[in-house]
């Protein structure tokens, strides 16, 4: 029998394009067919419905039961006459992606054993409660106490996936804390959007509310369905824990930008088309730096709603990829010594009245607005660098930070030389140079020139975790697999804190007759002076910066465990407390499910490589080694001893090779297994995660080394996963 690797192999490399069909409308007509969107609520709802509804969504109202009876009435319509049968919610609990639990709509009309009619009453639609108690709580509920709620967001729409309507819902225990990414993320934006009005006020008193929008860049690999099936490794860990680097990998840059492969193009189109059905708005796709990278990107949106379509594409992604014999690679790092794949959370605030608070002006006016809200997000990142980086950490996120890649696991801000030195400016003048008088008595604050369209600016920073990009943020620290409610949540809460902050202070000094230009200039200035550390323009992967990092105290810690320390220092929980966005008991508790995953991660990495060396490497090695024992051996027979010796000493030496790196490899796992046996018994899951990161981690890479080294001299026919070469240049 072929060995399953070359099989697979042969058949990835026969594979054809699928073929994809086009909707045979046009996009205006089938965008958002899925989703139960206002087109589609004006068809079902009655207008004082669909008017209370939409005012609960925009102004972020409470609906009575009566209303969620209407609602749930005309959403059950739509959903029977688009096919469906069951219902979920749909929801985000700590682990990763999302969670549902089907009921069908079906129901006797009066006795039991009666007619049957289909019913789905506001009372279902509003809340439900799963039994969800092996989802992660954190201890915050106990088995006796194990109940968790799932309660309708109605600010997301809901919408249709096969024969199911998924309702968007928050978790949250028996006793109101939040066992999800959704519940703290709209508590953040709502604390960002009151802080943001009352700062904008300042400017412009016809601003009713702010909202946080978000663009998300969603990186992937695509691996042929065949490939990836012989690949253990990827299949349990969603990575190889093995393989040496392709001799051709992604130096020549030519994956970047290049066409994209016909396979993978229809995998696109298919996807489009499936997106643009959820009212998912992508409108980039192209090739990314390392070979079979690929990247897409919405339209952005408002933060929530883009989260949940993140989420959404994401499963989307995974079904598609199979329809064309693909299987899609959302880990951070799938393969060593290429790039690995993040999230670009491209961020900003925006008003009701359409203006892009972190857009600069036309006027200098504008500007004090723009120049107000870029430096209370300077502090509030300055402040909760070390917080930021925790809530983008992850096991998987650790091997592309720090590497030359990637954001360093230093949190820095790239502002570029044209807003560098506009602060610079403001931070040396006085505020008699700073405030001018014009012709009209107005004062004004003399803010040099800033071009509007600062998008176009090529100094671009690709080394930054954090940088400004003309009219947004981008956090690119991000990672690929990520729910980016745990990035937003954060920065989100941060900069209200900050901007609540900076108001009072405002709103002292004007008590204290002091004017509008000259209060925000005097806060600025020395807002400026305290976040400066916070700003880096250089390269952020050089080992100059780690030094230069820590001595402006930023945070440099790289132990992912103790990174996550930074929710409960006492800054953050103030800060959480303060926004309302997470109690003090919620942040303890989310520490525990943080630490208990990074030891499951690591714990199953562990085991998987374990079981490769042992089952999969080593008696291949031994067996090549018997190959070349027999060789030596016929050569002694045939040979006099003297030219024997000659023409047996390269495959002596191999033998030897083999055997030391035979030896290294069986130490190594069992001292990998001891450590772990060890680690089990830790109590606490704090220590525990730090045992698995300090003293069981280390072990993969070195036993991978080994592995890789064999890989090298090992007969390829006898060696058993498909390798670099292959899993990265076969589409
Ligand atoms: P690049 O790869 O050059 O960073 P992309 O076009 O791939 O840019 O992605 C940029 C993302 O940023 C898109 O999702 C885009 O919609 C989003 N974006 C643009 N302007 C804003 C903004 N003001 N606020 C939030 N996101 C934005
Ligand atoms: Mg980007």
């Amino acid at each position: 029998m072929p060995m399953l690797r070359f099989k697979v192999v042969e058949e990835a490399f026969k594979r054809k394009a699928i073929p994809v069909v086009a909707p045979d409308k046009s996009l205006t007509e089938y965008y958002g067919k899925y989703v139960f969107n206002r087109k589609q609520m004006s068809k079902f709802l009655s207008k004082e419905t669909l008017k209370t509804i939409s005012d609960a969504i925009d102004k972020g109202g409470v609906l009575d039961r009566d209303i969620a009876d209407h609602v749930a009435a005309g959403m059950k319509n739509w959903a029977i006459e688009m096919g469906a049968t069951h219902y979920t919610h749909w929801f985000q609990p700590l682990t990763e992606g999302t969670a549902e639990k089907h009921d069908s709509f079906i129901e006797y009309a009066d006795v039991p054993g009666g007619n049957i009619i289909e019913e789905f009453s506001g009372k279902i639609l509003a809340q439900q409660e799963p039994d969800a108690s092996s989802f992660p709580s954190g201890g915050i509920r106990n088995t006796f106490e194990a109940r968790g709620y799932t309660a309708w967001d109605p600010a997301s729409p809901a919408f249709i996936v096969d024969d199911t309507l998924c309702i968007p819902t928050v978790f949250i225990s028996y006793t109101g804390e939040a066992l999800d990414y959704k519940t703290p993320l709209l508590k953040a934006l709502s604390a960002v959007d009151k802080a943001a009005t009352s700062v904008a006020q300042i400017f412009d008193s016809k601003i009713k509310k702010v909202y946080s929008y978000l663009g998300w860049e969603q990186e992937y690999f695509l691996i042929d369905n065949g490939l990836y099936a012989a690949r253990p490794d990827l299949v349990l860990t969603g990575r190889t824990l093995m393989g040496h680097e392709s001799a051709k990998n992604q130096q020549l840059e030519d994956h970047y930008f290049g066409s994209v492969p016909t396979r993978v193009q229809a995998f696109m189109k298919d996807l489009e088309y499936e997106a643009y059905k959820y009212a998912i708005p992508l409108k980039t796709r192209h090739n990314e730096v390392a070979p079979n990278q690929f990247e897409l990107a919405p339209i952005f949106s408002e933060t929530g709603l883009a989260i949940d379509q993140n989420l959404l594409i994401m499963a989307l992604m995974k079904r598609v990829a199979r329809r064309h014999d693909f299987r899609v690679l959302l880990h951070e790092k799938p393969f060593a010594g290429v790039n690995g794949s993040g999230k670009h959370n491209n961020w900003s605030l925006g008003t009701d009245t359409g203006v892009g608070l972190l857009t600069p002006g036309k006027n200098p006016e504008e500007n004090l607005r723009f120049i107000t809200f870029l430096v209370n997000t300077l502090v509030a990142v300055h402040r909760h660098n070390a917080l930021l980086k925790a809530s983008i950490m992850s096991a998987q996120n650790a091997h592309r930070l720090g590497a030359n890649e990637a954001p360093p696991a230093i949190i820095s801000v790239f502002l570029g030389s044209q807003i560098s030195s506009v602060l610079d400016k403001l931070e040396h003048s006085t505020s008699e140079e700073a405030i001018v008088v014009d012709a009209k008595k107005k004062m004004k604050l003399g803010i040099a020139h800033i071009p509007e369209v600062l998008l176009d600016n090529t100094d671009r920073n690709r080394t930054s975790p954090f940088a400004f990009t003309g009219n947004r943020f981008e956090f690119r620290a991000v990672g690929s697999s990520a729910n980016c409610s745990s990035a937003m949540t954060v920065l989100n809460s941060v900069v209200a804190a900050q901007l609540n902050e900076f108001k009072a202070e405002y709103d002292a000094k004007i008590a204290a007759g002091v004017s509008k230009e000259k209060a925000v200039f005097d806060l600025l200035k020395r807002y400026i002076k305290e976040s400066k550390a916070i700003r880096f323009d250089g390269n952020g992967y050089s080992d100059e910066w780690k030094e230069e990092a820590r001595r402006r105290g930023l945070d440099c810690q790289t132990s992912v465990p103790l990174i996550f320390e930074a929710y409960t220092a006492p800054e953050s929980i103030k800060m959480f407390v303060e926004t309302g966005v997470h109690t003090e008991k919620e942040l303890y508790a989310r520490n525990e499910v943080k630490w208990e995953t990074y030891t499951k991660k690591i714990q199953i990495e562990a085991r998987v490589l374990g079981d490769l060396a042992m089952n999969h490497v080593i008696p291949v090695a031994t067996k090549y080694q018997a190959l070349l024992l027999d060789n030596i051996y016929k050569i002694k027979q045939v040979y006099p001893e003297d030219k024997a010796n000659k023409m047996a000493e390269i495959d002596m030496a191999l033998a030897e090779e083999l055997a030391e790196r035979i030896a290294a490899i069986r130490q190594d796992v069992s001292a990998m297994v001891n450590e772990r046996k060890f680690a089990n018994k830790i109590e606490s899951e704090r220590d525990k995660a730090v045992a698995y990161h300090d003293k069981v981690l280390p072990f993969l890479p070195s036993i991978r080394y080994q592995i890789d080294k064999l890989e090298l001299v090992v007969d390829n026919e006898l060696w058993p996963l498909p390798k670099y070469r292959e899993l990265l240049f076969t589409r």
